[in-house]
């Protein structure tokens, strides 16, 4: 069912369009992206991000940036620069709207000050442990804390003195007084400040007492005017907590809605674990092609358009699920069939010589870059007696399907011409095939004769004299398990990497046209799949990564097992 806004409804769509009925918010819609600066951004932000960004869009409304930034042993300016950086690439833009919980610290400082006016929190001198002991357990209520009975004026002094920097760290806590009994263990007094002396990205050595994120996170929606803060499930259990903040305070109130995150499988998503694979060199760095991350994402080959597709074909939904990474490939495949000029490259080569060919000549055929696309044009590939095939489109002894190149055999080269094997050179010592002997048939030039024979392999292949060196590089799947988890005992999820998950062919050979392919310029190379252009490209160096196959090999191989 389509929505107002014209496009297909969900759940959150729902709400917000019954919102909107009901006049709530004057007709307002006012979302946020709210990433804790602590490392990258993956898919599954993604998802998040073309959610608040898109909903902002449908809906005429506004989408803010936020930066999390609660926690200062954690987080980076690095991080920051790389969100923002996603976040742009992804095609989204918040305008002016670049926020930092930082930003709000002075007055989440009087948010609390005034919950110890009203007597409703309190310092706690308990330690972490002890905190976590009174706290109880999931069928056992909590104990009070032997502090929650100070006086208002005695919570006053001390958490002035908290901010002040008397006490050292660690040593106090301000908690909200609500019910060390409540079902809901977040109700059970939670934390708002905790004392850590650590410089903080943007504040520096200002403040020794940090906000935790529960208290911070919903202030901060209110603060900006946010009319639907929406974030994951595992969020669900904060809503009553965040929700009485904001009554105690009577600011404006959010409305949070939880939607599932976004799993896929054979991939992890997790930061610390990103991170770990990081820092440990199992991944050549956040940008690895092999990692789920958007800039790892981007430097394999995605586009901004293929993952919003992605985000539009998975929707949204209450219940967690995992979806197969096959779909994000096939995103890519969609807009890459598209977009992507088509060009030929030979990856493992095989030299050919068409013995009755002029030597010396030379003859610039025609070629079209892309069927899909009448706009694309056509460019000249040069023809010549060497040329280069796939060591694969040859085989000595054919079984009855195979319908390339062998002896005695015709096949069509893709634009020129057919050609037919006769003779087989091999390496002496190890009987490998070095050389083919061909011969050419002059009428058959952009492929077809007048005789109309059959001929039926169509091979890519490029001029040797005119070929330009490259480097490829293949990318599987970074974990063996769809579950990169689920390990024997004793082991964690990197006993689960695939240990052939990044292939390089350094001898590769590919059309000239390719000589000055830009950094990230996308090509289908014809017959082996749509390819990128690495940024590790240079002095003359051409080096593409494979984004995608031209089918799902992957789901061919597991329905074959
Ligand atoms: P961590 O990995 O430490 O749990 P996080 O992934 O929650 O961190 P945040 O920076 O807090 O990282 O995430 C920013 C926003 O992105 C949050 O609103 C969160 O709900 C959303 N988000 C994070 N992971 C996913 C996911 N897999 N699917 C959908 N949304 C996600
Ligand atoms: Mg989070």
């Amino acid at each position: 069912m389509a929505t107002e806004s014209g496009r297909p409804s969900n759940f959150i769509r729902d709400i917000i369009d019954n919102d909107l009925k009901a006049g709530k918010n004057q007709g307002r819609v006012h979302t946020r992206f709210p990433p804790e600066p602590n490392g990258y951004l993956h898919i599954g932000h993604a998802k998040s991000i073309c959610l608040n960004f898109g909903l902002a869009r449908d809906y005429g409304g506004k989408c803010n940036l936020r930066f999390d930034d609660t926690n200062p042993i954690k987080e980076e300016l690095e991080y920051v620069e790389s969100i923002k950086e996603d976040v742009r690439w992804l095609g989204w833009d918040w305008e002016d709207r670049e926020f930092y919980a930082s930003d709000y610290y002075t007055q989440l400082y009087e948010y609390a000050m005034r919950l110890v006016f009203m007597g409703v929190a309190y310092v706690c001198d308990l330690t972490a442990d002890e905190i976590r002991e009174y706290r109880g357990t999931l069928t056992t209520p909590g104990k009070d804390s032997p502090y929650r009975n100070r006086t208002t004026l005695e919570n006053i002094d001390l958490f002035r003195r908290m901010r002040a920097g008397e006490f050292p760290d660690g040593a106090k806590t301000l908690r909200a007084k609500i019910d060390m009994a409540s079902g809901n263990i977040n109700m059970r007094d939670p934390i708002l400040y905790r004392i850590t002396r650590a410089t903080h990205h943007r504040t520096g050595d200002k403040w020794c007492i940090y906000p935790m994120y529960d208290w911070a996170h919903g202030q901060s929606d209110s603060l900006e005017g946010i009319t639907h803060s929406i974030c994951t499930l595992e969020f669900e259990d904060h809503r009553p907590l965040y929700d009485w903040f904001i009554d105690q305070l009577g600011i404006h109130h959010p409305q949070q809605i939880e939607f599932a995150r976004l799993n896929l499988n054979y991939t992890v998503m997790s930061k610390r674990l990103l991170l770990e694979l990081v820092k440990e060199n199992y991944v050549s760095g956040w940008d690895d092609p092999r990692l789920p991350t958007i800039c790892g994402l981007r430097r394999r080959g995605f586009t901004p358009e293929s993952i919003r597709l992605f985000a539009d074909k998975i929707g949204v939904a209450k219940a967690d699920s995992t979806v197969d990474i096959a779909l994000l490939e096939a995103c890519l495949r969609e807009h890459l069939n598209l977009i992507a000029p088509r060009v030929m490259a030979v990856l493992r080569p095989l030299k050919v010589v068409i013995d009755n060919y002029p030597d010396g000549q030379v003859e610039e055929l025609e070629a079209i870059n892309n069927p899909e696309n009448p706009d694309a044009g056509t460019r000249k590939i040069p023809f010549s007696k060497v040329i280069y095939i796939e060591q694969d489109d040859f085989r000595e002894e054919p079984h009855k399907k195979f319908f390339r190149l062998a002896p005695g055999k015709e096949v069509r080269l893709k634009h020129a011409y057919y050609i037919t094997c006769q003779k087989v050179v091999k390496n002496d010592k190890t009987g490998e095939v070095i050389e083919l002997h061909c011969s050419y048939d002059p009428e058959s030039r952009g492929g077809g004769t007048a005789d109309n024979r059959k001929v039926e392999g169509t091979l890519h292949w490029v001029s040797a004299q005119h070929a330009v060196d490259a480097e490829v590089r293949l990318f599987d799947r970074l974990f063996i398990a769809e579950d990169p988890s689920k390990t024997e005992p004793g082991k964690d999820y990197k006993a689960n990497l695939n240990p052939a998950s990044l292939e390089v062919l350094s001898g590769c050979k590919v059309e000239p046209s390719l000589k000055d392919a830009p950094v990230g310029g996308k090509y289908q190379f014809l017959r082996q799949g749509y390819f990128c252009v690495d940024l590790d490209s240079k002095n003359g160096k051409v080096v593409f990564n494979r984004a995608v196959g031209l089918k799902d090999t992957w789901a061919k191989i597991e329905k074959r097992r």
